[in-house]
């Protein structure tokens, strides 16, 4: 678990700024859920066999004697809320989330224990067109924040009747090379099948060239599904490559499932993934409901960004003040004080220096923070009641003296 310091927060802001416009453009409203949730949800809407409720969730047992857990992603708590708040009888809902998520893993560049995500969730949407219509969500933010290297990984994991048939073929087929499989795989021939088609182990990959595929075993209803997908992202101008091993984490994905990857990153690639998870809802207690979604990474999506800071091609700039007021001695700093409140109220940015050291430095700080003004307050101005305004920026030679009192005139020249 890490801090954020500045220097990375306006990366964050950045991104959190462009994600709420992007969302905003497209009627996606925000939710805000509880960080700790029963641990039941996320085993019933996640899934006992996966490796986030298996290995990797923070549990305990509260005061109440009650198993709780730090959220490991976000869709389960969405859909409780959208169910326990009727939302679903209210007709579509377009929903974005943010925020930290928990999850036990080996901590390495782009993975941490808590780590942030930015999640979109549909609900009760079901036509091919809104598969592509949340892809090009997750696409056009990364694509507006300057991500280069991304590729577009595209599946479709069918029907549950389709996944319930392919999985009788894999599990066959994959019982017929248990001795080649590594030992995570062979753990998970009868627990998650589909998850082997994941798996990290460059034999085992080796190996399922020669395994039936999904795409095989699609019913004509998901083949044709599948297909008006793609022709929409052709429509939209949306480049992706079809990746029949492509299953997901997480078993309420059905039909459409997808990753976002950059090339730039190395072992852990994946920025956004996601996915159609027409089960889910039912399986939480609600009304059967279409649903799909996606989470992007914050992490990793930070990281692509520093690399475009580092390399020039991204600058933010921090907040400079539109004032920088410069004052020594204790008649003079609280005068100082009492103007830099004064004009904050007013909507300008000021900024107080309150080192005491002398006014030759003070002023080097101001011309360093890149303010356009300094107003000076020393004894003597303190004493006649004014300011000593310069101007940093047009290296005016005259400085003016400006009664404190005439804060109207002030605020007229600063803007
Ligand atoms: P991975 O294969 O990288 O473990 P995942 O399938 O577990 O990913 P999801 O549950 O789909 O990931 O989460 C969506 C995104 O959240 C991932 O694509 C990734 O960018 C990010 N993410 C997931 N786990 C972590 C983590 N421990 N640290 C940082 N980012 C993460
Ligand atoms: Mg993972």
């Amino acid at each position: 678990m890490v801090d954020l310091l500045p220097q990375q927060t306006v990366l964050w802001q950045h991104i959190e700024a462009h994600a709420r416009r992007n969302f905003g453009r497209a009627g996606v409203a925000e939710i805000r859920t509880p960080l700790l949730e029963h641990t039941e949800l996320f085993a019933r809407g996640i899934g006992e066999a996966t490796d986030v409720v298996g290995k990797e969730m923070y549990s305990f047992v509260d005061r109440g004697e009650r198993s709780c857990t730090l959220r490991p992603e976000g869709t389960a708590s969405v859909v409780r809320a959208a169910i326990e708040h009727g939302l679903l009888s209210q007709g579509a809902q377009r929903l974005w989330y943010g925020g930290p998520m928990f999850r036990y893993e080996r901590p390495q560049a782009g993975r941490q224990r808590q780590f942030h995500q930015i999640g979109v969730e549909w609900l009760g949407v079901a036509d091919a067109a809104s598969d592509a219509e949340v892809i090009a969500l997750a696409w056009d933010l990364l694509a507006d924040l300057g991500v280069a290297g991304l590729a577009l990984e595209l599946n479709s994991l069918g029907s549950s009747a389709d996944r319930a048939g392919y999985r009788d073929q894999l599990v066959t087929w994959l019982e017929a090379h248990r001795p080649q499989l590594d030992a995570d795989s062979q753990a998970r021939i009868h627990t998650n099948p589909l998850r082997v088609l994941d798996s990290k182990h460059p034999e085992t990959q080796a190996l399922l060239a020669g395994a039936p595929t999904l795409a095989d075993a699609l019913s004509p209803g998901s083949r044709e599904r599948f297909a008006q997908v793609q022709e929409a992202l052709n429509a939209l101008d949306i480049p992706f490559v079809l990746n029949p091993r492509l299953v997901r984490g997480l078993d309420y994905y059905s039909h459409t499932a997808f990753e976002i990857t950059s090339s730039q990153l190395g072992a852990q690639a994946t920025v956004c993934g996601g996915g159609r998870y027409d089960g889910l809802v039912e399986q939480l207690g609600g009304a059967p409901t279409p649903a799909i979604g996606w989470a992007l990474g914050m992490e990793r999506l930070v990281l692509l960004l520093e690399q475009r800071r580092a390399s020039g091609e991204l600058a933010l700039a921090a907040t400079v003040p539109d004032l920088y007021v410069v004052s020594r001695g204790e008649a003079a700093e609280r005068a100082g004080l009492a103007l830099a409140v004064a004009l904050r109220r007013s909507g300008l940015a000021v900024e107080r220096d309150t080192s005491g050291s002398a006014f030759g430095k003070q002023l080097k700080r101001a011309q360093r923070g890149g303010a356009a003004w300094v107003a000076l307050i020393g004894e003597e101005e303190v004493a006649s009641a004014q300011l000593r305004l310069r101007s940093l920026a047009s290296q005016q030679a005259d400085d003016q003296l400006i009664p404190l009192a005439a804060l109207d005139d002030l605020v007229r020249m600063l803007q």
